[in-house]
């Protein structure tokens, strides 16, 4: 006999955008959805991003050339890559992981398969925000990507090229064109690089509560519970909170982003999961005006113009998820920003740190527990997880329906890490 999805439980672990977005999906194929999160709907990574779509970013993080530039990571505490040293000892598995994907041949899979993620994302977030009703929390715009120095420009120049040539609509800028579009930007500025279709959240903490929210009101049920263990038995997923209460299920989704390990441990996967750590600070009142996402690569940084104020942020720490947070890393981002947009005001400013969830070849892991099918992993979205996150939802409710999938995760499966 038929067994109708709204006759299977499935739980969601983690209620970041990446959870929401598998849970609203899932509401929507009639499963009876349960998200569990203690800190509630988008408190963690999601609820303080700078709010971009970047469908355009294909390139993973590790390079060949890239450990030319180690020595600076650990000497250079402020820099926009830094490992602190007495964090290297636990960050071992995921630099060794790391190091393996700078090879070549694996950098150019990372690629291709990044095409075909964020193709996915951008054709499944749309349909997306016209299912849910979200466009109020939606903004079109385009970014600007800006360079200082031509030799900065130039090494940058053939991948915007190739961007191009997958149909992005790329406009390459020089000197007073800059200004005239972002009037508030330095004229240090020689070279710019204009992606048109850029789209962008109001703010990604009531962006990621109005997917929880509307997920709530169309059938699923929110528990603010930690769960500590997670264990199978026969057909069904056993899960046991803080307070050891235990619940049963048909399925599991673990979406608990950089936190991840701590059940699939317990399944027997144990990954070179970190937490790629960014910093920022929110201005509400910043006294300029920036039509534009802002990137400023030479520095590691981003001005990211949201409806609750202008953000300055990026970086990328590499400490795990409970080391000590060091915001001089927010004022060092903001003083540069202040050299490079004169006028800006920092005043009213709110410091926030967040952790991406970061598999050492910088991809997300989207595919079923080696223990059992009716786990299944979604997470280690790094820098992309709101860009991805539609696409995620609808590839996690495939895995759940043991469904073909809309495109072949074969380099994205957990059999890479084994
Ligand atoms: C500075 C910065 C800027 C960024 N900018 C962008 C951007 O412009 N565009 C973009 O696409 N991405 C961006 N990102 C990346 C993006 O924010 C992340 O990829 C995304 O938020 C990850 O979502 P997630 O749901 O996997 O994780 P999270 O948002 O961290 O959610 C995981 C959830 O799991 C919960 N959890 C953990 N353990 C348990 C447990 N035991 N039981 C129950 N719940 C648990 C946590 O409380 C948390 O709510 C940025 C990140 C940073 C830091």
């Amino acid at each position: 006999m038929a067994v109708s999805n709204q006759t299977l439980s499935v739980a969601v672990i983690g209620a970041g955008i990446i959870g929401v977005a598998s849970a609203a999906y899932l509401v929507r194929e009639g499963y009876n959805v349960t998200l569990f999160d203690h800190q509630g709907i988008g408190e963690s990574t999601s609820s303080g991003n700078a709010g971009a779509f970047a469908y355009v970013d294909i390139y993973p993080l590790p390079q060949p050339g890239i450990l030319l530039q180690a020595p600076k990571w650990f000497f250079d505490p402020l820099g926009p890559l830094a490992i602190p040293l007495a964090y290297v000892p636990k960050l071992m598995p995921w630099l060794t992981g790391f190091l393996w994907a700078c090879r070549p041949a694996q950098v150019h899979k990372s690629v291709e398969l990044m095409k075909q993620l964020m193709a996915l994302s951008r054709l499944e977030a749309h349909q997306f925000w016209q299912d849910w009703d979200l466009s109020e929390y939606i903004v079109e715009r385009n970014s600007l990507t800006v360079y200082e120095s031509g030799a900065a420009f130039n090494r940058a120049k053939s991948k915007w090229q190739e961007s191009a040539d997958q149909g992005f609509d790329i406009e390459f800028l020089q000197g007073a064109d800059i200004q005239q579009l972002e009037p508030s930007l330095d004229k240090r500025f020689k070279h710019a690089v204009r992606v048109v279709d850029w789209p962008m959240v109001t703010d990604p903490k009531i962006y990621t509560k109005a997917v929880g929210e509307k997920t709530l009101d169309a059938g699923a049920r929110l528990i603010t519970e930690k769960i500590n263990r997670i264990s199978l038995d026969a057909n069904q997923v056993k899960l046991a909170d803080q307070h050891n209460n235990d619940y049963c299920f048909d399925k599991a989704v673990i979406a608990m982003g950089s936190w991840s390990n701590q059940l699939t441990t317990q399944l027997g996967d144990k990954l070179p999961l970190d937490a790629e750590r960014g910093y920022n600070t929110t201005i509400p009142d910043p006294n300029i005006k920036l039509s534009h996402f802002i990137l400023f690569p030479e520095h590691g940084f981003v001005a990211s113009p949201l409806a609750t104020g202008l953000r300055i942020g990026g970086a990328n720490e590499l400490a795990g998820t409970d080391y000590p947070a060091n915001y001089k890393r927010s004022e060092h981002l903001l003083n540069k920003a202040k050299d490079f947009l004169p006028g800006l005001s920092s005043e009213g400013g709110t410091q926030w740190m967040g952790r991406r969830p970061s598999l050492a070849d910088t991809q997300p892991l989207i595919d079923y527990s080696s223990a059992s099918k009716n786990v299944i992993y979604a997470f280690g979205h790094g820098h992309y997880g709101l860009t991805q996150s539609a696409a995620t939802g609808k590839l996690v409710s495939e895995l759940v329906a043991q469904k073909p999938l809309s495109i072949n995760l074969d380099s994205l499966k957990l059999k890479r890490f084994k």
